[in-house]
């Protein structure tokens, strides 16, 4: 008789699972957020990015080790040529339960209905004005209307819970939390609230100025909504809240007020095939490089992954000063 053997789960240095992915399908992007990149930015050659069927054979890999969640993120997902297909075969990896997606909505009219036929349960959506000029300033070139629309086609295409992330900055939208909860409400969808990391060298733009912290949104929201402690947890970092007598839930995600490392469940993969172990650190496997050392070789790759849980760090440090200790931007870290 043979012996079930119980499958080898990703476990760190600190004793915390690893049951969650995040890759980042692009560094590229239709938008030029101005805490995420510089308004000109020098994307990755094509070479150099990891094409689909390696990204397959990394997420196959990964629920091979027992990870249950996968966000596909970026840049901006939705202008990789292709994504579609991948999020199908995902999609039907066994072990995975959920399959997310954070996009910033100016494709959504065209993808929703897709994307939930496709396989992807939940939808972020980030949305952090409802000012078409501040969205223009905010963006450097999207535009609110597209995305409003996006947001009324993802609500029609069947996912099982909608999300809109909004980054706040003092003196930019920090007045418009109350609204964008309304809108939350009046969509019947969740909201998170995130305060601004320093990852990248940004300019026209000083961080340590726009700091707004989680409870002073929290404050200026206790004085429109009751909000009531939220026992949710979705296998990230927010922390929520239930807006009383409605469906909606808001979030707050602080990464420089709460830290929120001593539970943390995830890795990313970026865009060029760097397996970072954390968001607020250097420390990271090049599995791109060991892909395509050992063509067709699965073990090699997952033995990496299992290696790679080693120098997994056990937190970060946020300073808020004009030069970012990290300096990859978000779009290329997979926020
Ligand atoms: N392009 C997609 C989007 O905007 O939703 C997905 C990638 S984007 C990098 C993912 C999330 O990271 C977005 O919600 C965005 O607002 C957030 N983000 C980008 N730069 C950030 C920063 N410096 N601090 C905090 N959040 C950031
Ligand atoms: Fe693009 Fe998202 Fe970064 Fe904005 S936050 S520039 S939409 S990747």
């Amino acid at each position: 008789m043979s012996e079930v053997t119980e499958p080898t789960l990703l476990i760190d240095r600190f004793g915390r699972r690893v049951n969650y992915l995040r890759i980042s399908v692009t560094d590229r992007c239709d938008f030029r957020c101005l805490y995420c990149m510089e308004e000109t930015m020098t994307f990755l050659p094509r070479a150099q990015i990891l094409t689909l069927e390696e990204i397959y054979a990394l997420a196959k890999a990964f629920t091979e080790l027992g990870v249950e969640k996968i966000r596909i993120t970026g840049g901006e997902p939705l202008v990789r040529n292709g994504v579609l297909q991948l999020v199908e075969q995902v999609a039907e990896l066994p072990g995975l339960i959920e399959l997310v997606m954070t996009t910033n909505g100016s494709q959504l009219e065209k993808f929703a209905k897709p994307l939930s036929d496709a396989g992807i349960k939940r939808l972020n959506i980030s949305l952090d004005t409802l000012n078409a000029g501040k969205f223009k300033i905010l963006t450097r070139n999207g535009d609110l209307k597209t995305v409003l629309k996006g947001i009324e086609a993802a609500k029609k295409a069947g996912f099982h819970r909608l999300k809109i992330n909004a980054v706040i900055l003092k003196n930019r939208n920090h007045d418009e939390v109350a609204d964008l909860v309304r809108f939350a409400i009046k969509h019947e969808i969740d909201i998170s609230f995130i305060e601004e990391m320093p990852l990248g060298v940004v300019s026209q733009h000083n961080r340590y100025e726009a700091y707004y912290s989680s409870e002073e949104i929290k404050q200026d929201l206790l004085q429109q909504f009751t909000l009531l402690p939220s026992t949710t947890k979705t296998g990230g970092p927010s922390n929520y809240f239930q807006v009383q007598g409605t469906g909606t839930r808001v979030g707050f995600i602080s990464p420089h007020s709460h830290n929120f490392c001593s539970d943390c469940n995830r890795v990313r993969l970026t865009a060029e095939g760097r397996l970072l172990l954390c968001l607020g650190n250097e420390h990271s496997m090049d599995m791109k490089q060991v892909l395509r050392a050992n063509p067709g070789n699965h073990e090699i790759v997952k033995q990496a992954i299992i290696q790679a849980m080693q120098i997994k760090p056990e937190k970060h440090e946020f300073v808020l000063s004009d030069q970012p200790v990290i300096l990859r931007h978000m779009n290329v870290t997979g926020g």
